[in-house]
């Protein structure tokens, strides 16, 4: 067994969001994977959502690895503080470190950036590419329109429940945080990333 933190990659807003209820659950989930003594891999920018959990972890002490595209470096909105901040040619890159990186994936609310990445990661569980937890922290009931939407698909046949139970879904952190390193999925190392 590896001796190098517990890695949890947090998919999040660039954007703040209008209710307070977000920003104050991702400085809770920074604080909280600090405090567990774990590492945060996230998107490597300052802005929004991202940048609360950022700097709740690093304030708090944990180890903090960013992965950004040298586009959107170049926006000046990556965050010189980490303490590893990767810059790569590609998001498709982005997003195959931040995944070989991390035991564990969060999706906190954000927009199109953050649907992207969640839904790829889910898919490569699905196809087999991984077997790591994925978790749906679900500030404010943000995400329940969605999982209504899932339900929907299932019930139409275009997806089914053991898909469905790949995803833990909570609006409780510390809840969150305990079920990614708990049961039958949880603890999958990420030197075990296939290729896709
Ligand atoms: P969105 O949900 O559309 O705000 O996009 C957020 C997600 O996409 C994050 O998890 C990031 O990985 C990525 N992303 C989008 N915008 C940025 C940005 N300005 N800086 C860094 N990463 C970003």
């Amino acid at each position: 067994m590896s001796d190098r933190p517990y890695s949890i990659c947090v998919y999040c807003g660039s954007r703040p969001g209008t209710r307070p209820g977000y920003a104050e659950l991702a400085t809770n989930l920074g604080r909280s994977i600090a405090r567990r003594g774990w590492q945060l891999v996230y998107g490597g920018g300052r802005a929004g959502l991202m940048g609360l959990v950022a700097e709740a972890a690093l304030s708090h002490g944990a180890r903090v690895v960013g992965v950004i595209p040298q586009s959107l470096m170049r926006l000046e909105v990556g965050h010189a503080g980490l303490t590893e901040l990767h810059v790569v040619d590609t998001m498709h890159q982005r997003k195959q470190l931040m995944a070989e990186r991390s035991d564990a994936f969060i999706a906190m609310p954000g927009g199109i950036g953050t649907f992207e990445e969640l839904f790829e990661v889910w898919t490569w569980r699905h196809l087999g590419y991984h077997q790591r937890p994925i978790g749906l922290l679900d500030a404010e009931g943000y995400w329940s329109p969605m999982v209504g939407f899932l339900e929907h698909a299932c019930a139409e046949g275009f997806m089914d429940a053991q898909q469905m139970a790949m995803l833990k879904i909570d609006d409780n952190v510390e809840r969150l945080l305990d079920s990614m390193v708990a049961g039958p999925d949880a603890g999958g190392t990420a030197e075990g990333f296939a290729r896709i």
